[in-house]
Formats: structure tokens, C-alpha cells, sequence
């Protein structure tokens, strides 16, 4: 088939009455069909045979075959010709919206292979304009445009679960020079590297983005801390910074990142990317192969928070830290009956750093683990020694974090520095928080009853500050409450926070659990707490932490309320 076949076509498009394609083969069928009647009709003029009864009658049967004829070849010829008419319309159709055809493809004639193959083209084609208009040639990765659709749509999510985005903006130091001295196919080379080891250190749900040139932006979603940010970006730049093998050469380059958080550095992402930029602009000033937060106030938390870490990762080889027991008083008695095992931490660096500040960065560190392992052997040595020195019976109560409580050997941990130090369970106490046992009631639940089994005592630490499920507590096999030192400290001048205190106690009392009060400081408080039903206490009011030197004479002092000075330097 050529284009000079195309003559009657062309020629019947000439016709205004026939522009549609449907029309032409209407009119063609209509005029063959209606060749028999008019081969008739020609043959009784010219012949002139039959009689005129005859001839009508003849010509009616053929004028009403002729009709029946027409009308059914005009039918079924207006079906068989929807596969092209379909195709036309569904073409249009892409050309002016942008909808991708649905046309059936399981048909083998050339009007089935039509519309299966129009279908199949306008797919692939589309696929092909797509990936040209949002991805990058050279390295594959999702371009500019692509990375703000996603970044919209992760930063809507985002708002709406309130979770937290991190945007980190990477740029090649002198990445220029390289393309320079060794040529533009090299570079390209040296940026298809980079961008395959970029990919190892995503996750799944991470966006890498081309930018430009040698910029590059990648987005997390799923950020946890502050610090899994800089040790992302940390890894991001450790990995360009290794040698590279291009054409035969070593070749080495370093990166730059600004790293930008949503929702503190910017709410827009605009405002994001271009604090992100900006970010990293201050990252190439200083100096190359580093990163910084958009924040100023961030990154100098991050480098002291990097410090201390570095410095606590030694600090138990270095033998820097050590214990302060602080009393706990039975207030029917007035004797002391347990202590509270505080750790405390002196660098030679830093000073006396306070726990508040360097016990989180060892629980996102993991260094918390063996320091909890060393603060139990110590607490337990400690009152193995008094006990087998002849003091009363004493609890020591050791604080728990979640990483500790998390921690697959717990069990088998305790087990083991109950043996070594050879302390009797029952004069341990463990301190966990209530948000530490409702992430996994089942398994919080699980943990502490084989502890509880083995006859140590659990308790509940800073009561009352958690999102504590009154539900839960009753099926948690704890022994005391701990009413945080908040509610406390304004029992005096607060009615709520005394009214709170009250609760609690009256809570703890009805569940059959034993009530300690943390943080008491003065006379008021303590006869508040006492008329209220509290068992025990624990605050300056009696002391401070003490050295273990320092609690032996604090006992041996104290049979009775002692009003002993107030011991807060450790
Ligand atoms: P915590 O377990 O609630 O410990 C009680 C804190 O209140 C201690 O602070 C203690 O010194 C302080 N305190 C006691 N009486 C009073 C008082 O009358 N007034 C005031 N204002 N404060 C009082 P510290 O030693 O700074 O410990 C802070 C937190 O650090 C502890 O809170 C505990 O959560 C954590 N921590 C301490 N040692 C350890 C440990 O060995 N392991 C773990 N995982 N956490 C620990
Ligand atoms: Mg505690
Ligand atoms: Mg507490």
C-alpha cells in the first residue's frame, strides 16, 4: 500500500458532507447496496416487457430488499468501524488532556493490532516524556522538579502526623577542577560514582535529587533525632570522600552538606531548600569535607554534644564515674530503708557534668548500656558491703533507661551481678519510667514480672509526668509509686499539684502500692505528704546524694527525722 491509494480517499474528502471517516464508508455501502434496485430500474425502462402490475410489484420487493439490505449493512458496518473510530478519538484525546488511552489489546486484525499497538505506543511514550521531564539523563536520579512534587507531598504528611523532615543539600568541592584537568567524560565518570554511593546509605523511603551540575539534595523522612541527622550527612560525606577509580586514575574529592530541619528551619519548601543552600554555602566557607545545620544555635549544641560524647565514650575505662546514694526515709519509722543510686560523672574536661545532661546522650549513644551494667554491679557491690559491715537492711534502687530495659539480656544481666556480688534480690530496687513500660505493654508486662518473680523491687519513676494509662498500672506487677518532685515542690503553694499529690496517693493506695515522694524539701511538704498517707521520702529536707563514706555516717546518725545538713555538693 502507498499514498496514490489513497486517491479515493482523497477524493471523497473533498466533499464538506463527507469530512468524517465514518460518512465515506456510509455512502459507499449506501450506493452499493442500492445497485441491484437501479441495475432494475434501468432494465424496465429500457426494456419495456413486463406489464406495469408486474413491474411494481417487482420493484417494490427489490426497493424494500434493497432497504432492508442498506439498513442492515449501514448497522453492522457502523460497529465494525468503532476499533478506528475509537483509536481516533482516544488519540485526540491524549493529544489535548494528557489521558492515557484504555483500549482493549487482545484483538489480532489489523483494526485489533490498531488499537492494541496505539495503546502500547502512547504508554511507552508517555513513560519516555515523564522520565525525560523528571528524571536526570546522566545519573537517573529524580530531577529538580520531581524532588519538589515529592517534598511537597512528604511535608503535608509530615504536618499532618507531626513527625519531623530532613533536607540535606550536597555539593562537590571543587568538583570544577576535576572536570578541568581530566575532562567532561570523566566528571560525568566521577558523578555516576558518587550518586551509586549515595544510594547505599539511603533508605527506602529516602528522595536523592541532581539539582545541577555537581548538587545534589536528599530528603529523609523518617528522622528519629537530631543526631541521626549529622550521622547521616556524616556517612553521606565519609563515603564521596573515599578514592575513586575513573579511566584508569585515582581520583579523590570531598563533599559539602547544609542540612536543614522542618518544622524549626522552615514550614515552606522553599524555605527549606533555600535555608538548606544556605546552609551549605556556610558548610564550603569553612572548610571542604564538612556539614552544617541551617541553625547556628544547633550546630554549636551539636559540636558540644559531639564532644561529650567522645569524651563519656572513655569515661568508664577512665574510671571518671562514680555513684552518690541519696536516702530514702520510711516515714512511719523514720529510718532510712533504701537509696537511691545517682550517677555522677567528672571529666577532666568538662567538670562535673550534670546526669541530665549526659545520661540522654548516652542512651542515644548506646553507651548507656554498659554504664547501667556498671552503675547495677556497683550499687549492688556497694550494699553487699553494708550489709556484710552490719547495717540495717537496705534497698538500693538503681535507675533504668529504656535502651537498658529494651535490651534482649536484661534479665540474664541481672541474674549474673546479683550472683557476682552475691546481693540478695530483695535489697534491689529497679527505677523505670512509665513511658519506658507503655511503648510495649505485653512485653513491659513480660520484663517486669520475671524481675518481680526473682524478688526484686520495681518501681515507678517520676510518677505522674508520663502518659501513664491508669488501666495499665494495675496490670504491671510494680511495687511503688514515685511521685515526680513537680508535684511535690508546690504541694505547699499549689493547690492542683497538691491536689495531684493527693490523687496519686490515693491512687497508689487503692492499687495496694507502696508511695515514695521524690524532691521534699522542706517542713511543710514533709507533714503535708505525711498527713496524706505517703510511705516514703526522699529529698534535700533529710539529704542530698552522699558518697558512700558520707551515708554510712548519715545512717549510723539518723535513727529518727535527723535534721541533718543538707548535703548537695557531691
Ligand atoms: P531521678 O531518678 O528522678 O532522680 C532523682 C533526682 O532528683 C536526682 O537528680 C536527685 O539528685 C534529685 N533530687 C533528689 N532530691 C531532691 C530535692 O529535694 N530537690 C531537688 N530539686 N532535686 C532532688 P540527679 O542525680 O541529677 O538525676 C537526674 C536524673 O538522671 C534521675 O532522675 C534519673 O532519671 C537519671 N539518672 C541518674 N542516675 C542514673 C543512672 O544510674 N541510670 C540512669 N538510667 N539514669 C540515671
Ligand atoms: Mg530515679
Ligand atoms: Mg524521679
Amino acid at each position: 500500500m502507498n499514498q496514490s491509494s489513497l486517491q479515493l480517499y482523497s477524493f471523497l474528502s473533498r466533499f464538506s458532507p463527507l469530512k468524517s471517516y465514518k460518512g465515506k464508508i456510509m455512502l459507499v455501502a449506501f450506493l452499493g447496496t442500492h445497485v441491484p434496485l437501479l441495475t432494475l430500474l434501468f432494465y424496465f425502462v429500457i426494456s419495456n416487457s413486463l406489464t406495469l402490475a408486474m413491474t411494481v410489484r417487482v420493484l417494490a420487493i427489490a426497493l424494500l430488499a434493497t432497504l432492508a439490505g442498506t439498513g442492515a449493512t449501514l448497522y453492522a458496518l457502523h460497529y465494525l468501524l468503532i476499533p478506528v473510530l475509537l483509536t481516533s478519538a482516544t488519540l485526540q484525546k491524549y493529544l489535548a488532556q494528557n489521558i492515557l488511552p484504555s483500549l482493549p489489546t487482545q484483538f489480532g486484525d489489523e483494526a485489533g493490532s490498531l488499537m492494541a499497538n496505539t495503546s502500547r505506543t502512547l504508554q511507552k511514550l508517555d513513560e519516555a516524556i515523564h522520565h525525560m521531564a523528571n528524571y536526570d539523563d546522566l545519573t537517573g536520579l529524580p530531577n529538580r522538579d520531581l524532588f519538589l512534587e515529592r517534598l511537597r507531598l512528604a511535608l503535608s504528611e509530615a504536618k499532618e502526623d507531626v513527625h519531623h523532615l530532613v533536607i540535606i543539600a550536597l555539593d562537590l568541592d571543587r568538583f570544577h577542577e576535576i572536570n578541568n584537568a581530566l575532562g567532561r567524560s570523566t566528571g560525568d565518570l566521577l558523578l555516576r560514582e558518587v550518586v551509586q554511593r549515595l544510594t547505599t546509605c539511603m533508605e527506602e523511603t529516602d528522595v536523592l535529587s541532581r539539582f545541577g551540575n555537581d548538587e545534589f539534595v536528599m530528603l529523609r523522612t523518617n528522622l528519629t533525632t537530631l543526631d541521626s541527622a549529622s550521622a547521616l550527612s556524616q556517612e553521606l560525606l565519609e563515603t564521596i570522600a573515599q578514592p575513586y577509580q575513573l579511566n584508569g586514575k585515582t581520583v579523590h574529592t570531598s563533599a559539602s552538606a547544609g542540612i536543614t530541619i522542618y518544622p524549626f528551619d522552615g514550614t515552606s519548601v522553599e524555605q527549606l531548600l533555600q535555608n538548606a543552600d544556605a546552609a551549605l554555602n556556610q558548610a564550603k566557607g569553612q572548610q571542604r569535607n564538612t556539614y552544617q545545620f541551617y541553625s547556628s544555635d544547633r550546630n554549636s549544641k551539636l559540636h558540644e554534644r559531639l564532644a561529650l560524647e567522645e569524651e563519656l565514650r572513655h569515661a568508664l575505662r577512665r574510671e571518671e564515674m562514680f555513684l552518690r546514694y541519696q536516702p530514702r526515709v520510711d516515714l512511719e519509722t523514720g529510718n532510712t530503708i533504701a537509696v537511691e543510686a545517682l550517677l555522677r560523672w567528672r571529666s577532666p574536661e568538662w567538670g562535673l557534668v550534670s546526669p541530665g545532661k549526659f545520661i540522654p546522650i548516652a542512651e542515644e549513644s548506646g553507651l548507656i548500656i554498659p554504664i547501667g551494667e556498671w552503675v547495677l554491679r556497683t550499687a549492688c557491690a556497694q550494699n553487699q558491703a553494708w550489709q556484710k559491715a552490719g547495717f540495717p537492711p537496705l534497698r538500693v534502687s538503681v535507675n533504668l533507661s529504656a535502651c537498658q530495659f529494651k535490651q534482649k539480656n536484661l534479665i540474664e544481666m541481672v541474674d549474673q551481678v546479683l550472683t557476682e556480688t552475691g546481693l540478695d534480690p530483695s535489697y534491689l530496687e529497679l527505677e523505670v519510667t512509665e513511658s519506658l513500660i507503655v511503648e510495649d505493654v505485653e512485653e513491659a508486662i513480660a520484663i517486669l514480672g520475671q524481675l518481680h518473680q526473682r524478688g526484686i523491687t520495681l518501681s515507678l519513676d517520676d510518677f505522674g509526668t508520663g502518659y501513664s494509662s491508669m488501666n495499665y498500672l494495675q496490670q504491671f506487677p510494680i511495687n511503688t509509686l514515685k511521685i515526680d518532685r513537680s508535684f511535690v515542690s508546690h504541694v505547699g503553694s499549689n493547690p492542683n499539684n497538691a491536689a495531684i499529690t493527693r490523687a496519686i496517693i490515693a491512687l497508689a493506695r487503692s492499687l495496694h502500692l507502696n508511695i515514695t515522694a521524690e524532691g521534699v524539701e522542706t517542713q511543710e511538704q514533709l507533714n503535708y505528704l505525711e498527713n496524706h498517707g505517703c510511705d516514703e521520702v526522699q529529698g534535700y529536707y533529710f539529704s542530698g546524694a552522699l558518697s558512700p563514706d558520707a551515708l554510712t555516717s548519715f545512717i549510723s546518725r539518723s535513727t529518727n527525722y535527723v535534721d541533718v545538713e543538707m548535703e548537695r555538693r557531691h
